[in-house]
């Protein structure tokens, strides 16, 4: 807390969407655990450490073929073409590219709330207006009253699935029947980020609904399952013209770096590592429920790589007090009541978290 208040602002505030916490983490400051950022601590892969090694030498030459390589890698694997996929540095950058297309001229977005607030909030910078749909009462997107809301001004819905911060998933064939009838309407973005967490991603994905024809985005990104966050690297999947619209607002291989294309190809669908992760992510969650529900904390069952559960003091003195203590977590105000969002970190960062908590419980 005290080097966070030492740091000049400017400094803080350099990435626009991150809090003052956010911006400390990722600076190169020792914590015991940090469990803020719904990261993959046991990422990249040692095939994707060995392939940056091995892309250095070659890295002043510009990394186009490596980004159709990919792309062809992702393809293949999705049942799509080259010509449906668009790559950045990150999801953020095709967040931002949404929000810049489909808000313009004052066009709302729908979201659910809460929901991951980084496409609506750009929206709202710019042009558009943001419109919030409360969770259903399990906390889940409530995919009829987005419905519901849909008008001749709506530019986007955006459905986060499984949701940033609940962890929580809608059901499929329900969600391709909303996709179906509301991307006739209005465009629809279907974020994934976490959707490598559930126990069958493709059946749970919305791209099987673009190859159906439909007219609807899906956001995906290595920096969660793959551990890339550092490297930067996502892409979405939609329909070739909407493909060439969206190109018009990014960068594609100009942003994304030659070694980061080289970890991705070494670490794309690379079955042993994510497998490996997945279990020791399910076993520290596991961990992570017997915690609190030893100390007589409700959580909300989640499908991703973090944990919302509600607190019984203020949620700003809560992330205070742990960040204290060397544990860094993400509080909440929604429902009108006070939230802990967890990542699922290492064990011994869950070790860590649940020291600190148990002193403050
Ligand atoms: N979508 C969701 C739902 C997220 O939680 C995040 C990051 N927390 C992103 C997109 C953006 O991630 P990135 O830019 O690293 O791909």
């Amino acid at each position: 807390i005290s080097k966070l208040a030492a740091m000049p602002k400017r400094v803080l505030r350099s990435s626009r969407s991150l809090t003052d916490q956010e911006a400390m983490l990722s600076g190169p400051f020792d914590l015991k655990a940090r469990l803020l950022a719904n990261e993959n601590p046991y990422g990249p892969s040692a095939a994707a450490k060995k392939a940056i090694a091995g892309a250095i030498d070659t890295s002043y030459q510009y990394p186009f073929m490596q980004l159709s390589m990919l792309s062809g890698k992702i393809a293949a694997y999705e049942g799509v073409m080259i010509k449906n996929i668009l790559m950045d540095a990150g999801s953020t950058p095709l967040l931002l590219a949404a929000a810049m297309h489909c808000t313009k001229g004052g066009k709302n977005v729908i979201t659910g709330d809460p929901s991951y607030d980084d496409l609506p909030s750009r929206a709202e910078e710019l042009d558009g207006k943001w419109v919030k749909v409360p969770l259903t009462a399990d906390y889940k997107l409530d995919l009829d009253a987005m419905e519901a809301k849909v008008d001749a001004n709506t530019g986007l819905v955006y459905v986060c699935n499984p949701n940033n911060p609940t962890a929580t998933v809608v059901d499929t064939e329900k969600l391709k029947g909303f996709c179906e009838r509301v991307s006739k309407k209005t465009m629809v973005f279907v974020d994934e980020a976490y959707i490598d967490y559930l126990p069958d991603p493709q059946a749970a994905s919305m791209v099987s609904m673009i190859k159906a024809g439909h007219n609807i985005i899906v956001g995906r990104t290595f920096s969660k399952l793959y551990g890339f966050a550092g490297l930067r690297l996502g892409y979405m999947i939609a329909q070739p013209e909407t493909i060439k619209t969206f190109e018009k607002y990014t960068t594609q291989a100009w942003s994304v770096t030659g070694t980061t294309l080289a970890a991705a190809l070494a670490a794309y669908r690379e079955t042993d590592f994510l497998n490996d992760t997945l279990k020791k992510t399910n076993a520290a969650k596991e961990y992570l429920y017997s915690v609190l529900k030893k100390e007589g904390y409700d959580y909300i069952p989640s499908s991703a790589n973090f944990v919302m559960f509600q607190l019984k003091m203020d949620g700003k003195k809560f992330s205070n007090e742990m960040f204290k203590r060397g544990v860094g977590i993400r509080d909440w105000k929604f429902n009108g009541k006070d939230w802990c969002r967890v990542s699922i970190g290492r064990m011994d960062e869950m070790e860590a978290f649940a020291a600190a908590f148990k002193e403050l419980s």
